[in-house]
């Protein structure tokens, strides 16, 4: 339901015109599907917290491209945001989530039972009768399901929002701070392999905070133009801060781009149990947030609702970091992972160029799928990349390997 807010006044004293965006050097999701027309329909809209539509758009209107991700170009301010401004957002999901409809229903899979990690390629095609892989000595030693010759670590990652709180692009000073002292009482009572604590930023030295973003435990600076420019970087350090086991294998953090980012990592390619250890942390933290009355913002279309309309449904990013020389050099690689439905970035993070052929290889998708069928994806995904670059190595030929297109 639109509310109209006199926040927005002062801009609607000119006609919209006036007010549009030069959008047309842009290449992000929001660009493609805002037109003056519909920023003139929704522009005297506000959510009942007050954000507006040029508070979604601001970050796609200062970051016209990418070097090496397709953006959104449009955040979320609080939970509603997604139903006051529908008109703009449903066709952004759309056409960044693979054809995901307006009246399509999400689903959620939390239980790394149903992960078929041993049965090799075959599984993903519905079936154990394909050839299946072989398994490295290494792996079956170490119960690795991705080869670690190639899979340098494991990683898997979503976000969190808790209803009632304005997102980071748009919560006040008091929100952040209520919801990092929310999350660290809930998580302070995790316990066994998931006990820990929380580092608040504020008391880290320079050091202590560069050498966990070294180690790819910890979020960037605030210096992407795309966190600075949604306003998600605002009072930069207050409240922000990161939560960990003292294996650092489960991580939580807090105040970034999402109130609460759950992370499970480990090195090596054990993606069942980075998994598992992701799925038994998540469920523990969603109860005792429940035991405190705050649960966490979803809907069965949307599924988790985050800050980025690209994380919504499960929020889920499961990637290895992988070393891939050849393929990462050949010519059908970009077409290879389309096919898989995989992404790839560097590994310093989304900012971040390759750099001596290893990559962050993930699921391209988030919503209408199950956390399992995404990790899935990815497993299968890596088995088959990894396969690739050994035909690469012996100087052999991966057009036979190549998905057919869907
Ligand atoms: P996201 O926001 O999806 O969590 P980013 O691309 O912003 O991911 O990266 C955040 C941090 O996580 C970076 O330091 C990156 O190197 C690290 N990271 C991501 N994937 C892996 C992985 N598979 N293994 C180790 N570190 C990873
Ligand atoms: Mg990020």
């Amino acid at each position: 339901m639109p509310f109209s807010s006199s926040h927005n006044a002062a801009k609607l004293r000119f006609p919209a015109e006036d007010e549009f965006p030069d959008l047309r050097g842009h290449n992000n999701h929001m660009a493609k599907v805002l037109t003056p027309e519909l920023y003139a329909e929704l522009r005297a809209r506000s959510t009942p917290s007050g954000f507006t539509l040029d508070d979604v758009i601001q970050t796609g209107v200062d970051n016209p491209g990418h070097p090496y991700i397709m953006t959104v170009g449009c955040v979320a301010g609080d939970e509603e945001s997604y139903d006051v401004f529908k008109e703009l957002f449903d066709p952004i999901i759309e056409d960044r989530h693979g054809g995901y409809k307006p009246g399509d229903e999400h689903k959620t899979d939390l239980n790394p039972d149903n992960l078929q990690v041993r049965a090799g390629r075959g599984a993903a095609r519905g079936g154990r009768g394909g050839r299946g892989l072989r398994r490295s000595p290494l792996g079956s030693q170490g119960g690795d399901d991705l080869d670690p010759s190639y899979v340098l670590s494991s990683r898997v990652r979503t976000g969190r929002s808790i209803r009632g709180f304005c997102l980071p692009p748009h919560c006040s000073r008091g929100e952040r701070r209520a919801v990092e002292k929310l999350a660290v009482e809930a998580l302070s009572s995790l316990d066994g392999d998931l006990a820990g604590r929380y580092y608040a930023l504020k008391s880290m030295t320079e050091a202590e905070q560069q050498q966990l973003i070294d180690d790819h435990f910890l979020f960037d600076k605030p210096v992407s133009p795309l966190l600075l420019a949604s306003g998600m970087a605002r009072d930069w350090p207050d409240a922000r801060g990161i939560w960990h086991n003292d294996l650092k294998t489960f991580l939580v953090w807090i105040n970034e781009e999402d109130h609460l980012r759950v992370i499970s990592m480990q090195k090596g390619g054990n993606m069942k149990e980075v998994f598992t250890r992701f799925c038994n942390g998540l469920t523990q933290i969603e109860t005792l947030f429940k035991s405190k009355n705050y649960e966490f913002m979803w809907s069965p279309h949307l599924g988790y609702i985050l800050t980025c309309p690209s994380n919504l449904g499960t929020g889920l990013r499961a990637g290895v970091h992988i070393k891939l020389p050849h393929l990462g050099q050949h010519e059908k690689f970009p077409e290879v992972l389309k096919r898989l439905r995989l992404q790839k970035r560097g590994t310093g993070g989304v900012d971040t160029a390759a750099v001596g052929g290893v990559f962050d290889v993930s699921n391209a998708d988030r919503l209408g799928f199950s956390e399992v069928e995404l990790v899935q994806l990815v497993v299968d995904g890596v088995k088959l990349l990894i396969e690739m670059e050994q035909r690469l190595e012996q100087g052999q030929a991966i057009d036979d390997l190549v998905p057919a297109q869907k």
